[in-house]
């Protein structure tokens, strides 16, 4: 009898900082596409933008942020990976240490909408399927992959945003119950986001 594989789910994401609307999602995606696991991968250095936060301090965060749920864990496969991140060479990373998993990565769909121009992209769509995370309402324009390959998940905490969460530290206006306590807290004892303007 051959063993069924698992589903597992790699949310994929700068975390700069991570924030509820990004749990809620990688619970809703957990529950809704029957995924065993979700691991978050913090992005080291983006190709399109510089973090705010050392990698350090976004995967420190993310680990504070998910330490409570079984089901998800923190990978640093990114940020122990010298250069530019890529997804490309995440999904090669977490298929070579999981070989027995069928590989479903999730991320913003702001993100997911650009996935056309990602490194060898014709190399992608065989090492993945691709959930665009979205808030209801938002009109989201899907890429043209192969059928199949990308899907919408609507989560209604995602209006809140990493960018918004930032300007809130920066002008010393409460972020409780944006983020997890752990995260407020981590966040005030390092001042992260002070003098970002
Ligand atoms: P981003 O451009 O900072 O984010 C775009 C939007 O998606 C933002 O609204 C962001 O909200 C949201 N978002 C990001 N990650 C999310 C997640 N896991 N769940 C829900 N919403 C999320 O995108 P990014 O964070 O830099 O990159 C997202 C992922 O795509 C990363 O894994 C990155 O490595 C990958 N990527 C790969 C390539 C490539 O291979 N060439 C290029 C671009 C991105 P918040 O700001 O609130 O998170």
């Amino acid at each position: 009898m051959t063993a069924k594989r698992l589903r597992v789910g790699v949310m994929g994401g700068t975390f700069d900082p991570i924030h509820h609307g990004h749990l809620v999602a990688a619970s809703e995606a957990a529950s809704t596409l029957g995924l065993d696991e979700v691991i978050f991968v913090p992005t080291g250095q983006p190709w399109h933008k510089k973090p705010v936060s050392s990698a350090e301090h976004r995967y420190l965060m993310t680990v504070i942020a998910t330490a409570a749920n079984p089901q998800f864990n923190v990978s640093r496969i990114d940020i122990d990976r010298p250069g530019t991140t890529y997804t490309i060479d995440t999904l090669r990373d977490l298929a070579s240490q999981y070989p027995d998993a069928d590989l479903v990565f999730i991320s913003g769909a702001d993100a997911i909408a650009q996935i056309l121009a990602w490194k060898e992209i014709d190399q992608i769509w065989s090492l993945a399927e691709f959930i665009a995370v979205s808030r209801p309402g938002h009109v989201l324009e899907l890429p043209e992959a192969p059928e199949g390959t990308i899907s919408v998940l609507e989560v209604p905490a995602l209006s809140i945003s990493s960018t918004n969460i930032r300007s809130r530290a920066e002008e010393d206006k409460p972020i409780w119950y944006l983020v997890p306590d752990g995260v407020v807290q981590y966040i005030a004892k390092h001042q992260l986001y002070r003098g970002n303007k």
